[in-house]
C-alpha cells in the first residue's frame, strides 16, 4: 500500500470509530505524525489532502517547514521540549501538544511573535504516572492549568497523553477516560477547553470512543520509522 492508500484507510477507521460512539462525522481530526520521514512522504500525504502534520524533533521539523513553505499546512509540535529551544517552536508552529512544565509555557508565551495569533497548546498529562514519561500528574493539573490559561499569548485548548501500551480495547480506554475526566474537571472550574489529543496507530479507536478530538497517527500512515526515535 502507498501513503495515499494508508491515509484513506486511517480516515476510514476514524469515521467508523466516530460512528461506533455516536460522534459527529468530522469531530476527530487526523494529525499525520511525520517524524523521521522525508519531505517526499509528506508531499504524498499532501497530495492526498492531508494538511495537519505532527513533528517531534525541532531541527528536522524546521527543515520540513521551510521545504514546504507556501503549502497551506498546519504544523503541530508533539515532542519533548528543551527550554532553550522554545523560541523556534513559538515562531514556527500553530499548535504545541507537549507542554509539560510551567516554565515551558511561560517561555512559549513570552516568545510567541506579536504578528501571530496566540499559540494553541495542550498540557501533556502523565496518565500512567510512568517515571520514564514526561507530563503533569493529574493532581497538579488544576493549579497549573489555571496559571497557564492566564498567559495571553497562549491559547490553552486541552490535554494530551501518551499512555503505556495496552493491547485490549477496554484496557486502552481507561487512560483515555481519565484524560477526558480531567478535562471535564477543568471545564467545571471555568476553563474553556475543547481538545483531547490522544490515540495513536495502535489505539485510535479506543481514544475516539473516549472523546479524542485529535488522533496522532504515524506508523499506520507512513510505515515503520526510518531511524530510532530516542
Ligand atoms: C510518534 C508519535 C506518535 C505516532 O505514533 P504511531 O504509533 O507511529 O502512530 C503519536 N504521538 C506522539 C507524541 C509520538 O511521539
Amino acid at each position: 500500500m502507498d501513503i495515499a492508500q494508508r491515509l484513506l484507510k486511517v480516515n476510514q477507521r476514524i469515521q467508523q470509530a466516530e460512528k461506533a460512539s455516536n460522534r459527529a462525522a468530522g469531530s476527530v481530526q487526523l494529525l499525520a505524525v511525520s517524524k523521521t520521514k522525508p519531505v517526499e512522504d509528506l508531499l504524498a500525504a499532501i497530495a492526498a489532502e492531508q494538511t495537519r502534520f505532527g513533528e517531534n524533533y525541532l531541527q528536522e521539523a524546521l527543515e520540513k517547514i521551510s521545504a514546504l513553505k507556501g503549502q497551506p499546512l498546519e504544523w503541530h509540535f508533539i515532542g519533548p521540549i528543551q527550554s532553550n529551544k522554545t523560541r523556534p517552536i513559538a515562531e514556527n508552529f500553530t499548535w504545541v501538544h507537549s507542554v509539560d512544565r510551567l516554565k515551558i509555557a511561560q517561555r512559549l508565551n513570552d516568545q510567541r511573535p506579536q504578528h501571530l495569533p496566540p499559540l494553541n497548546i495542550c498540557l501533556q498529562v502523565n496518565v500512567d504516572n510512568e517515571a520514564s514519561k514526561s507530563g503533569f500528574n493529574l493532581d497538579e493539573l488544576s493549579q497549573v492549568a489555571k496559571e497557564i490559561a492566564a498567559l495571553p499569548r497562549l491559547n490553552l485548548r486541552g490535554l494530551m497523553c501518551i499512555p503505556a501500551t495496552r493491547s485490549e480495547f477496554e484496557q486502552q480506554r481507561k487512560p483515555f477516560a481519565q484524560l477526558r475526566q480531567a478535562m471535564e474537571q477543568l471545564q467545571q472550574q471555568g476553563l474553556k477547553l475543547d481538545t483531547l489529543s490522544m490515540g495513536m496507530s495502535g489505539d485510535l479507536e479506543a481514544a475516539v470512543a473516549e472523546g479524542a478530538t485529535f488522533v496522532r497517527i504515524g506508523t499506520d500512515i507512513f510505515g515503520a520509522r526510518n531511524y530510532p526515535t530516542s
